[in-house]
């Protein structure tokens, strides 16, 4: 597989390029991302031979089939990394929560997040690149909550690969910051920001683009990179659990094989949505993807108006803040692939420059061909929390915002798969607030109370945290990031 750029290219790059090029160098000509030059049709054919297979077998022999650059004893170490999920033998269970409405847990891995579907391996794929390579990465990574824990747990300890997580301090919940700062490993610094995380995150693309940072680095020997969500090295491995997540439900003879569903993903940077679109460009039977956001709608007004209007927008701080983002990312690599390269240019160009831009009626509705969306608020969030807990189920403040979604969207008979991307323990005052009307909690209190209340335990690595030592203590003001990461160095 190779790869080409979104906006064209500007003579400077190369034309195409290979996967681990992709995953070391994410920036294309004109700031553009990288996208697969073209993908197989897999077809029904594909399907009916993984019927009985394990999520690693499904996984190993669709990286093959689209044919990266990474040799096969290196996708099976990073594959055996779904080894450390709850159930080995299925890392991504699907349940029945409502009577056309079922749940695909993305979970169940090490830091309760969707986050550890892309990341656990990716830690793997790209510290063995880099020893390949014989050269030493620092990886800067911002979060807002869930992404540091995921990216800390794959790169601790891995051989040429260290890790800056810059968060908002204050801005994330307690368990959230525990996951991060109790992390011990040379490799590792978790340095926490005075300010939100937005300071965090242009500090972080400050330093990407800095020269003189770079010549810093390059002078010890270091390269700069970065593990964010368009990386496609953690895009590739969200392909997979929605063709595992379609066929769970042909084993579960909940639908026959070729029957339509619709897959409905809770999005903020698009990176989970995207997966599921090159699963349906490859031959999985998707009706339509529906993309549920919170109050931040921009991805609901762009797919129902063919408009993307960031003027005079600011974030709303909402509960579920992994989905409070203005600017989705991937959604680039979907404008290339429906409207080609120079289209895409122009679009971006005057995101970029004007806030704004707008589809002509030809392009939404191609876009509507593919898509649908809502958004939820809190207080709705909410009320779907309560009902689906009533039902037996209990869910996180993310994924009750595609409930809301499948509602408004799901208007044919199909059966439709939610995907499920936080634990109910990461997001526990939301919930706790939701159900017993409870508020301002500490998250260990909301724990204990949802935990009596749902008679289920709390896992042993949420619990843990809160006895576990604190062993990255940095708190500084963001004037002072690229000394404390330059000490970190030394
Ligand atoms: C990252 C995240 C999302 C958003 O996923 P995208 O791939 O960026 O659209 C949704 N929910 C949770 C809990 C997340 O951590």
């Amino acid at each position: 597989m190779k790869f080409i750029e979104t906006r064209g290219n500007d003579g400077k790059h190369s034309q195409e390029i290979t996967f681990s090029e992709a995953i070391l160098s994410p920036i294309a000509s004109f700031g553009g991302l990288y996208v697969p030059k073209e993908f197989p049709m897999l077809g029904e054919a594909f399907l009916t031979k993984h019927l009985n297979s394990s999520y690693k077998e499904l996984a190993k022999d669709l990286l093959t089939t689209l044919d990266i650059d990474i040799e096969p004893s290196v996708i099976d170490e990073a594959l055996s990394l779904y080894d450390k999920f709850d159930d080995p033998s299925n890392p991504v269970p699907v349940v029945k929560v409502r009577d056309d409405l079922y749940v695909s847990e993305l979970y169940h891995g090490p830091t309760r997040a969707f986050k550890d579907m892309a990341l656990q391996p990716f830690g793997v794929v790209l510290s063995s690149i880099a020893q390949k390579r014989g050269e030493e990465y620092l990886i800067l990574a911002a979060t807002s909550g869930d992404t540091g824990p995921a990216a800390l747990e794959t790169f601790k300890n891995r051989p040429n690969v260290r890790v800056v997580c810059l968060y908002p301090d204050g801005g994330t919940s307690d368990v959230q910051r525990l996951q991060m700062v109790t992390e011990d490993a040379a490799n590792l610094k978790v340095i926490g920001i005075k300010g939100d995380f937005d300071d965090a995150q242009s500090a972080l693309k400050r330093l990407l683009g800095s020269a003189t940072f770079k010549d810093t680095l390059k002078a010890k020997n270091i390269s700069l990179s970065a593990a964010n969500s368009v990386n496609f090295g953690r895009i590739i491995f969200q392909i997979i659990y929605h063709i595992h997540s379609y066929l769970e439900l042909v084993r579960q003879n909940v639908i026959t094989m070729g029957e339509k569903v619709y897959l409905d993903v809770p999005s903020g940077n698009f990176g989970n949505a995207l997966g599921g679109y090159y699963a349906t460009k490859m031959g999985l039977p998707v009706e339509k993807i529906i993309i549920a956001s919170n109050e931040n709608n921009v991805l609901t007004r762009l797919i129902n108006t063919g408009r993307y209007d960031l003027r005079g927008e600011k974030v709303i701080p909402t509960t579920s803040p992994a989905m409070d983002i203005l600017i989705s990312s991937n959604v680039e690599r979907i404008l290339f692939d429906l409207l080609g390269p120079e289209r895409t240019k122009e679009l971006m160009q005057g995101l970029e420059s004007e806030r704004f831009y707008a589809l002509s009626d030809d392009e939404t509705m191609k876009l509507q061909a593919m898509f649908a969306a809502d958004y939820c608020n809190g207080a709705e969030g909410k009320g779907y929390i309560k009902e689906a807990f009533d039902g037996g189920y209990l869910m996180d403040p993310h994924t009750a915002t595609c409930f809301k979604a499948y509602d408004c969207c799901a208007t044919l008979p199909l059966k439709t798969i939610v995907y499920s991307t936080a634990e109910w323990t990461k997001f526990s005052p939301t919930i706790a607030n939701a159900l017993s009307g409870e508020t301002g909690a500490r998250d260990i209190d909301a724990l204990e109370a949802i935990s009596a209340m749902a008679s289920t335990p709390i896992p042993d690595m949420i619990k843990g945290l809160f006895s576990k030592p604190v062993t990255q203590s940095t708190v500084i003001d963001k004037e002072n990031i690229e000394t404390e990461i330059l000490n970190f160095l030394k």
